[in-house]
């Protein structure tokens, strides 16, 4: 992408209406523009970001079996009558009518469209396991929306639901989400800490909710400094493999990590005192089992295969996907702007030419972007008629992970200079040597 092509509206002013980094930086570099409370438009480098996460989503779910589908965003409130939660769920829902007086809401969350999904056509146990998802928006009327795209009132959620037979296969499917929300986190250059939760509105016995340590997080968190030398890498995971599901939830659950919903001081107490650690997260994700409490009411049964009748045992499992941008801008920035993981930035590299307009400067960038192009990256060129500061502002602002800076001084020794954006480290090098380090950083991810 050329600059001056793009529509990239960054800001020269600080935004005041923004109490925290992420919100800040997130209008600040055009990616976002309040429409009303809690609700926005995402801007060209917000929405590339936004595909890019759900991009990841979806390739960690596919690992594990799990099958993309679309819902509705307007439901009608009948389904949610028979389940019992259209009283229930409270003010956040928002509801509505058509023109024929039907009572309508848009969905803040799915079950009830899953489970009737499944009641339509599945009949038989021979049919699961199974487990469907969609990314698509939702809306919650939150009393207090803040902090940009963290605490919207619409905002893009992947929810998934598992069908299974048995408890034992649904608890299956729980440790099943949990390495794929691990997974989907670590590829977000993210650390999410799974946490003992609350099980709220949605109900059930188990649930854990995936919090990124950030001093601007909603949460209080309690937990054992050792969870966070874990991680998976690159491990193979066997996702048919209850027993390898379960170590690995066992792994990441088995030491003390808690939101103050469910804080115990006796047991965080007997964490050795150096580990205790008492800070604050955002919740980025959250997994249940909930057994048939939906499938009784919706009547989602299946032949057992012993000639009986059984109600499906089901979980549901959602990650913030717009919460995530902001969650990753806390966890990655500095004073002059945000700092994309390499696993996921709206573009691989940018070009910054200091002299535009000079042929040998011009001809040099021309032929890096084409070389970036042609290796599968994509660069962003500010070929804008602007000052050298003005370029460095915008490109450090929006964050990109790598930078080549071209000049006319050095490129009369043949050289261009290759900047981390996160280390701020620069080196001289020819070009293509630059295209060549930049091509490798990205082979490996
Ligand atoms: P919270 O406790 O933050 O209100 P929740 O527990 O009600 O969230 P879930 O029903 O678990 O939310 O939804 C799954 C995920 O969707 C959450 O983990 C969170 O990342 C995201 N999410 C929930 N509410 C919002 C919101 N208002 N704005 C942005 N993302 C949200
Ligand atoms: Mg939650």
């Amino acid at each position: 992408m050329r600059l001056s092509r793009y529509f990239l509206p960054v800001l020269k002013e600080t935004p005041r209406e923004a109490q925290i980094v992420s919100h800040r930086y997130m209008l600040q570099a055009g990616m976002i523009k309040q429409s009303s409370a809690g609700i926005y438009s995402w801007l060209p480098l917000g929405f590339k970001m936004l595909r890019k996460i759900e991009n990841i989503v979806h390739e960690e779910q596919a690992k594990a079996g799990h099958i993309a589908m679309l819902m509705p965003t307007l439901q009608s409130a009948d389904l949610w009558r028979e389940s019992g939660r259209y009283d229930g769920y409270g003010e956040e829902m928002l509801r509505m009518k058509d023109r024929h007086d039907r009572d309508m809401l848009f969905s803040p969350t799915a079950e009830e469209m899953f489970t009737d999904t499944f009641r339509s056509y599945l009949k038989s146990y021979k049919d699961l396991p199974l487990t469907l998802y969609q990314i698509q928006w939702k809306f919650r009327d939150e009393v207090r929306p803040r902090f940009g795209v963290m605490r919207g009132r619409e905002f893009l959620m992947k929810d998934g639901y598992n069908f299974d037979l048995t408890k034992e296969d649904a608890l299956h499917a729980y440790n099943r989400h949990l390495v794929t929300y691990l997974r989907t986190y670590e590829r977000l250059g993210l650390q999410a800490i799974p946490m003992r939760a609350d099980s709220g509105p949605i109900g059930g016995d188990y649930t854990h909710e995936f919090l990124v340590l950030a001093e601007t997080g909603e949460s209080e968190v309690f937990y054992d400094s050792a969870v966070t030398d874990i991680s998976l890498g690159k491990r193979d995971v066997d996702f048919d493999s209850h027993d390898q599901c379960q170590s690995i939830m066992d792994e990441f659950t088995s030491l003390y990590a808690r939101t103050d919903e469910t804080h115990d001081e006796a047991l965080f107490n007997a964490v050795p005192e150096d580990r205790r650690r008492v800070a604050r997260g955002i919740e980025v994700g959250q997994i249940f089992y909930f057994g048939t409490t939906y499938s009784e009411p919706l009547g989602a049964t299946v032949d057992d295969g012993k000639g009986g009748q059984t109600p499906v045992h089901m979980g549901s499992h959602g990650i913030g996907v717009s919460r995530l941008l902001g969650a990753i801008i806390e966890a990655s920035h500095d004073d002059k702007g945000i700092i994309w993981p390499e696993g996921v930035t709206p573009f691989h590299c940018g070009i910054l030419n200091m002299r535009q307009g000079d042929d040998a400067c011009d001809a040099a960038c021309e032929d890096l972007y084409q070389q970036l192009t042609n290796a599968g990256l994509e660069p962003l060129y500010d070929d804008r008629d602007e000052r050298a500061g003005a370029k460095f502002g915008t490109m450090d602002m929006i964050g990109l992970p790598w930078r080549i800076t071209v000049g006319p001084r050095g490129l009369k020794d043949g050289k261009v200079e290759v900047t981390s954006r996160r280390t701020g480290e620069s080196e001289e090098m020819s070009p293509a040597d630059a295209v060549a380090r930049i091509v490798g950083v990205y082979a490996g991810l």
